[in-house]
């Protein structure tokens, strides 16, 4: 039995602040799931960052307020964050000049950095190479992920006129999850996919993922993944932290060419006879040379449209 954690980055509305969407599944066979959570959390304690929920998007951004304490790196912990939060205090009394949209806005942003204000930028990288390259290293796992340009038009048939960038790679996903499950033939390999409850469409998956049950997907009869997704608290379920770090880097992977973290976790994106088969890039008609478009050019398939 595999456990398949998915989790995205980016967001699905077409005029939304980033050009792609991206839904990454992580799997795990059941049986390995306590050595790697506790993998997880030895992880996270080596970088200071125990009992704290890793959110790559809040983690991997500079914090101007740390450059602004004179030697914030010589002092400990506890003064730092005291330090970051009188700088905090002072922006959003001048955030307060602009209105209470302004405040609402930075204080939201305060609020979820907050957890890593002990950590310089450098260590808060340190932290997250730790935790890809953990990742890279179960060779048991298995990533699915589903990279959409959001610009690219879809050649969706007409019932799917409506879906949107979501629904398309959570397809995928099923599907490419479904085709590892059934590849070796064993009729016992199955599979159960889990979610972050804090998902907006969680109605709309489950009924989607009930029409796959019945009808399938476009690509494939879906028998070896049981029920329907699976809802749980981030917050509390390390695995679905992973799924979302290795979604963010994958997006800032095809957004922005940026491949060094990308690089450490890429070996676990399913494989067929060298060929990365657990991950496409969708860029409709556009021609893409990054890494995960090249790997399936090899097999001489036009460049983001497989
Ligand atoms: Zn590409």
């Amino acid at each position: 039995m595999y456990i398949c954690y998915v989790d995205e980055s980016g967001v699905v509305d077409p005029a939304g602040g980033t050009s792609h969407f991206v839904l990454v599944g992580l799997a795990i066979p059941a049986h390995r799931w306590r050595e790697y959570d506790l993998a997880f959390s030895a992880c996270k304690a080596r970088h200071r960052l125990a009992d704290r929920e890793i959110h790559v998007g809040w983690m991997a951004r500079r914090y101007p307020e740390q450059d602004r304490v004179a030697g914030f790196d010589r002092l400990p912990a506890a003064d730092r964050v005291a330090a970051v939060l009188r700088e905090r205090k002072i922006d959003i009394a001048k955030a307060a000049l602009r209105g209470p949209a302004a405040v609402k806005s930075l204080a939201k942003n305060y609020k979820k950095s907050e957890p890593y204000v002990h950590l310089s930028y450098l260590e808060r990288t340190a932290a997250l190479e730790d935790l890809a390259s953990t990742l890279g290293s179960w060779s048991d796992a298995r990533l699915f992920g589903d990279a959409q340009d959001k610009r690219a038009k879809q050649r969706a048939r007409k019932e799917r006129a409506n879906w949107t960038a979501g629904d398309h790679a959570f397809e995928q996903i099923v599907t490419r999850f479904h085709t590892f499950l059934t590849r070796d033939g064993d009729p016992a390999s199955m599979g159960m996919l889990v979610y972050d409850h804090d998902q907006a469409v969680s109605t709309q998956l489950t009924e989607r993922m009930r029409r796959f049950h019945v009808a399938g997907t476009q690509y494939a009869k879906i028998r070896n993944i049981v029920e329907t997704p699976f809802f749980v608290d981030s917050s509390l379920t390390s695995m679905i932290q992973l799924a979302d770090l290795a979604a963010y880097y994958t997006r800032r992977l095809c957004e922005n060419a940026e491949e060094e973290m990308f690089r450490r976790f890429e070996p676990r994106f399913d494989r067929l006879n060298g060929l990365m088969v657990g991950l496409r890039h969708f860029t409709g008609n556009r021609r893409c040379t990054c890494i995960i478009c090249t790997n399936h050019v090899r097999r001489g398939r036009g460049a983001g449209t497989y």
